[in-house]
């Protein structure tokens, strides 16, 4: 059994995320999708509302799990018996800390090896901030987030007005 971790915040997931997902899912036996739940960023939507967006989102995915992840991801990646952790690389902007990451990964955990994939290039430019932008000002993002992603967004947008 091949089991991948696919680390993030996915505040919210889109279809970016979903794309490398996917791709993922083909290449391992079991992708576990983890949310981190203890950065500091500060997020537009909670951890629960996170975890049920992606588990809405990936509902067709029958290897593809959504769990909480905190404290160190190679510690996570470990009890899971897992030996990859997947990482999108969509642009030149991302690789220095991406490698950073996995070369601190691989110096704590030898074993575990980081796995980059590269989106469709229709989803090279998107990120889940450029998504929280746009539905800020009311943007159509239908083509970048699942159905229930777009729901949320509005239903969010609306009650920060309502406030
Ligand atoms: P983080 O908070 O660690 O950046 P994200 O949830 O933003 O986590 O992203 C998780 C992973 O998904 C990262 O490897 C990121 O590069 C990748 N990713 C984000 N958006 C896309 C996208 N549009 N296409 C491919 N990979 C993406």
């Amino acid at each position: 059994m091949r089991t991948a971790v696919y680390p993030g915040t996915f505040d919210p997931i889109t279809n970016g995320h979903i794309d490398i997902i996917a791709r993922s899912a083909k290449l391992f036996d079991r992708v576990i999708v983890a949310l981190a739940v203890n950065s500091a960023k500060k997020t537009l939507f909670t951890e629960e509302e996170r975890l049920a967006l992606a588990v809405e989102a990936l509902r067709g995915y029958e290897n593809v799990e959504v769990k909480r992840a905190s404290g160190l991801l190679v510690e996570f990646v470990e009890g899971e018996g897992a030996m990859a952790i997947i990482r999108g690389l969509r642009a030149v902007t991302d690789f220095e800390y991406e490698m950073q990451m996995a070369l601190m990964n691989r110096k704590m955990r030898e074993e575990i090896s980081t796995i980059f994939m590269m989106p469709h290039e229709r989803y090279t430019y998107l990120n889940s901030t450029i998504i929280r932008e746009l539905s800020r000002y009311g943007a159509d993002v239908s083509e970048f987030v699942p159905p229930c992603v777009q729901a949320a967004l509005r239903r969010r947008q609306e009650e920060l007005r309502g406030a």
